[in-house]
């Protein structure tokens, strides 16, 4: 067997893996896959569509694809969302094409999305690609309302109704792959690389 034949029998760089990093907004899921993409070759993050106003510092065709509800109707009837949903009034879907053409440029695709989303992926899939399971979470509610807080993006309602969000979510585990704490940043970050290069040594095979 060549040594090209063996380096074939695993995924790979480039294997078509979806990575669905998911987790109580707030958590810091930005800055763990923003780390762990740095210092990764071949991955490329799904940005996703939504029509929640943009916030400050964020970047219109990087953070987000910001649209209005009708350009995000005509989407979902084109058939272009692989899945979306309704986060405490906004729409936020990920775009079919954005990931056909990651996968088509011979890379990874990294996605971060709500855990109904993920919910959605578990019962559609995506074809013949697999899919990876990441749960983000820090180590207690407390925590993530201190950091959502200290963001200082929202307001203290909006807090509430995240935090809400956020520990309903936490009852959605058993449906991931993997879960990674986030208290330090960069061990949450060591963490996901990990998982991102374990599966990429993982054995092509009937169990993918
Ligand atoms: P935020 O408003 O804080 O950027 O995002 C709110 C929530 O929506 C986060 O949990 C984020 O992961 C999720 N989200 C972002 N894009 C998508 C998407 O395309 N699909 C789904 N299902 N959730 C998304």
């Amino acid at each position: 067997m060549s040594s090209e034949s063996i380096a074939g029998q695993r995924r790979g760089v480039g294997g078509g893996i979806a990575f669905v990093v998911c987790g109580p907004s707030g958590a810091g899921k930005n800055s763990v896959i923003e780390g762990a993409m740095r210092s990764l070759p071949g991955l490329s993050f799904s940005v996703s569509y939504t029509t929640r106003p943009r916030r400050s510092g964020e970047v219109d065709g990087v953070d987000y694809h910001y649209i209005s509800r009708q350009q995000f109707d005509r989407l979902l009837t084109q058939g272009e969302l692989i899945e979306h949903v309704t986060y405490l009034g906004d729409q936020y879907g990920t775009a079919r094409s954005q990931i056909e053409e990651v996968f088509a440029r011979g890379e990874d695709v990294v996605l971060n999305i709500d855990v109904e989303g993920a919910r959605t992926l578990r019962k559609q899939g995506l074809h013949d690609f697999a899919v990876v399971y990441v749960f983000l979470a820090p180590s207690s509610l407390d925590l993530l309302e201190e950091r959502l807080s200290a963001r200082g993006t929202e307001d203290e309602e909006q807090i509430r109704a995240r935090l809400e969000v956020a520990a309903r979510e936490m009852k959605a585990l058993p449906v991931f792959d993997y879960l990674v704490l986030n208290d330090k940043l960069d061990r949450s970050i060591d963490e996901l690389r990990a998982i991102i290069v374990a599966e990429r040594c993982r054995i092509c095979g009937e169990h993918d």
